[in-house]
């Protein structure tokens, strides 16, 4: 069968339930065919299109008949357009003869082969109208005490919808049709079978009152629809019972994690799976964990590897059975390639590099992105499994985008959050991405959305405008908790709510904090105590310029290396007093995109040596490796300097790492960071400097070196009370209080 529907009134409209129900049945039944029929233009119908709770439309007749496309590709429908494009006169030509004439005003939204107009029933009755129609070739249509539409002769929804109809070669009796205003006239009077849906306008009612295929229904919008379907005998009697019923039965956790990575790890020892505690480079994995500390019921979600055919699968785990009694961990079974896919190529080839506004260097691959979609979707169905009813789901970055999509189709019942643990960058580049409408409607699923700063949060009001219209619904300053005019990633007003007209979306900004009890401990050790002399030894009065980084284009090596050179070049007394010691974690050798700048940066350093080094000093020394953390620490308690250079950077934790060692030492080392990272937005006392440019970079470290240290020392001062109070355990909290506060709290901010 094909169901033809207006939109606005109708299909979008009714109780909550009922429209669940009809559009769960349209998705879940093939055989159903669902044709828009409605007086938005194509432009105006593609946020629809972005919003994953809708079915997708297989026709689209758009602009009150005149436009018809094909659903999926949005391509027109030939001839059939052909025919209607041969008799549209242009829209310069009817806003020529209407130019002058009172009380008719155009209607400010988009349109094709139709003009549109605000007009009174009085003004709608003036004959003159009628004679500019004639001399033009249009038909006139008024609905719904207001809307006055110039249009092709001869064209409107039902001449339109019966012209598809042949042109498709459907069997008559098996279309339904559903309107609500009076421009839904026509298709409700050209012999198919319809229903004006409850709340329908009272003169389409008068016109349709004698239609005997013309149900006229109590309930609005898909309620009536859905009376229509069992009026007319469509899907048999029981079609909308069976459907109606839950697709997903509740689960029993309160709390959900999903996260791309069990709280523990997993390795292979003789075959065999084993587990050990993780090796997270950051507090994050613990502070979710300490939620379920005080016995809440929890399910964390992640994938496993398991290649099909491998034997038992264990889909359920306990994660520490004395500390977490009531959280268990839900594998997703992942196979090798499905993982090197998602994870480790598309990832990082198509989504990291936009993420960070290198867009160029993206590669899009359809085949990947069903990859992609495919283990959302498990992820989705996974938790829909594990959720108790009305349970809150934390999902965590862009790697489970689509999640939101599957997951509010399953269980409309839940409270979605989602954190974006990347940078999010502006519609500009944003919109490379093929993908971004499917992105932003899932997204848009969720009740609350963090972010690490404000600049990103309105970056991603920026692109999700882009896709459907919003309204703004709060917004609050920035300041004082972050730096508004004074760095590249500032920002005076953030958006906390917005209203996507299918609902209400609050968002925040959370930068991630640091476990300061790891650095402590780390900095009481007697190992990292030894680590700490050695290189005071070593160094020998040398002083210390540090970075630690991963090697990766976004973190501004090169462009750091480069000014280093200047550095010595423009500054002969420094040559053999600093040395910058780089701590560079290598890639997974299977990320073969970082190789030619591993080339880059080796070059570089060879050719500093090269040029500046003497006997007994060398003045970048280059460690490609990943130490581990405490070891970390010990080189953070010795620089002088921390050169931090990101060209784009979600936020930085090694930043706030150093802050914490040396504040926790009483230290006197000077942050130099980047203003395009995260961090930089929140860290107020730090050395900003702009990456892009060589000077800058040369002059801020320069100025480090020899700022006076009862500066340094209250600058690090002022760093060390952000970072120690703004620690992970009030990142956490502070999420998670946000998404529990009462809806009513957005009107009052607004
Ligand atoms: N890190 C480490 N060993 C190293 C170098 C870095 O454990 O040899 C850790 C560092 O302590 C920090 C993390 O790696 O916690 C890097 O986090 P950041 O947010 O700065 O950068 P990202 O890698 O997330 O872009």
């Amino acid at each position: 069968m094909l169901l033809a529907t207006d939109l606005d009134g109708t299909f979008l409209a009714g109780d909550p339930q009922d429209r669940l129900s009809l559009y769960q049945t349209i998705t879940a039944h093939p055989d159903i065919q669902l044709a828009y029929v409605t007086g938005r233009s194509l432009e105006a119908v593609l946020p629809l299109l972005a919003d994953p709770t809708l079915p997708q439309p297989d026709y689209i007749i758009a602009d009150v008949g005149a436009s018809l496309y094909h659903g999926e590709t949005l391509q027109p429908i030939q001839p059939l357009q052909h025919d209607i494009d041969a008799r549209w006169p242009g829209e310069s030509q009817i806003a020529g003869a209407l130019a002058g004439l009172p009380d008719l005003q155009r209607q400010d939204v988009p349109q094709a082969r139709r003009c549109s107009y605000f007009c009174t029933p009085e003004r709608a009755a003036d004959p003159a109208l009628k004679v500019i129609a004639e001399r033009l070739g249009c038909d006139l249509l008024y609905s719904a005490g207001r809307y006055l539409d110039f249009l092709p002769r001869g064209v409107n929804k039902g001449s339109s919808l019966l012209r598809l109809v042949e042109h498709l070669g459907l069997d008559p009796e098996q279309v339904l049709v559903a309107g609500d205003t009076l421009n839904d006239l026509s298709m409700l009077t050209c012999g198919l079978k319809g229903v004006c849906v409850g709340q329908a306008e009272e003169s389409l009612l008068e016109h349709t009152r004698h239609c005997t295929r013309v149900l006229h229904a109590d309930s609005p919008g898909c309620g009536g629809i859905i009376q229509a379907f069992a009026h007319f005998g469509f899907l048999g009697v029981h079609g909308f019972a069976a459907e109606t019923r839950r697709a997903t039965e509740p689960g029993h956790a309160e709390l959900v994690i999903v996260y791309h990575r069990l709280p523990y790890e997993e390795y292979r020892e003789h075959g065999q799976v084993q587990r050990r505690r993780p090796s997270s480079p950051n507090g994050i994995i613990p502070t979710l964990l300490s939620f379920f500390a005080d016995g809440r019921k929890g399910s964390w979600v992640a994938w496993a590897e398991h290649e099909e055919g491998e034997g038992f699968f264990e889909s359920h785990t306990t994660v520490d059975a004395e500390r977490y009694p009531r959280l268990t961990a839900a594998r997703v079974p992942l196979c090798k390639e499905d993982i090197d896919t998602f994870y480790k190529r598309f990832s990082k080839e198509a989504f990291w590099p936009t993420l960070h506004t290198f867009w160029e260097r993206a590669a899009f691959n359809e085949d990947d992105w069903q990859v992609f979609l495919r283990v959302n979707r498990a992820f989705a169905e996974r938790t829909a499994l594990e959720a108790a009813e009305g349970a809150t789901v934390w999902l965590h970055d862009y790697n489970l985008w689509m999640v939101p999509a599957y997951l509010r189709e399953l269980r409309p019942d839940l409270k979605l959050a989602f954190f974006h643990h990347t940078h999010f960058p502006s519609a500009d580049v944003f919109n490379v991405v093929p993908w971004r409408r499917q992105i932003v409607g899932s997204l848009l699923q969720c009740d609350y959305i963090g972010f690490h700063i404000p600049r990103q949060v309105e970056n991603f009001v920026d692109v999700a405008r882009g896709v459907a219209p919003l309204e703004v619904l709060g917004q609050q300053n920035c300041a004082p908790r972050f730096v508004t005019y004074g760095c590249a990633v500032g920002l005076e007003r953030v958006t906390t709510a917005i209203d996507t007209g299918m609902r209400q979306v609050r968002l925040g900004a959370h930068p991630v904090g640091l476990d300061l009890d790891r650095v402590r401990n780390a900095l009481a050790s007697p190992s990292v105590q030894n680590q700490i002399e050695h290189l005071r030894c070593e160094l020998n009065g040398v002083r210390l310029v540090l970075a630690v980084e991963r090697l990766d284009y976004t973190k501004g090596v090169l462009e750091k290396l480069r000014a280093f050179e200047r550095l010595l070049a423009d500054n002969p007394e420094l040559q053999g007093r600093i040395t910058l010691a780089t701590i560079c974690v290598p890639a997974a050798r299977e990320m073969t995109v970082y190789d030619e700048l591993q080339g880059q940066i080796e070059q570089a350093v060879g050719r500093i040596n090269g040029r500046f080094a003497r006997v007994g000093w060398t003045p970048v020394q280059f460690f490609f490796r990943s130490l581990p953390f405490e070891e970390v620490v010990a080189w953070y308690a010795m620089a002088d300097v921390m050169w931090i250079t990101p060209l784009r950077d979600g936020l930085n934790l090694v930043a706030k790492e150093f802050v914490a060692t040396q504040g926790l030492q009483d230290g006197s080392g000077v942050l130099v960071l980047s203003e395009f990272a995260g961090a930089a937005a929140e860290l107020k006392g730090a050395l900003l400097t702009n990456p892009h440019d060589i000077a800058d970079l040369v002059q801020n470290c320069h100025l480090a070196l020899n700022l006076p240290k009862s500066e340094a020392r209250a600058r690090l001062r002022e760093l060390f009370d952000i970072v120690a109070f703004n620690d992970i355990r009030r990142w956490g909290d502070e999420f998670l209080g946000a998404l529990e506060e009462p809806r009513m709290d957005i009107r009052a901010i607004a």
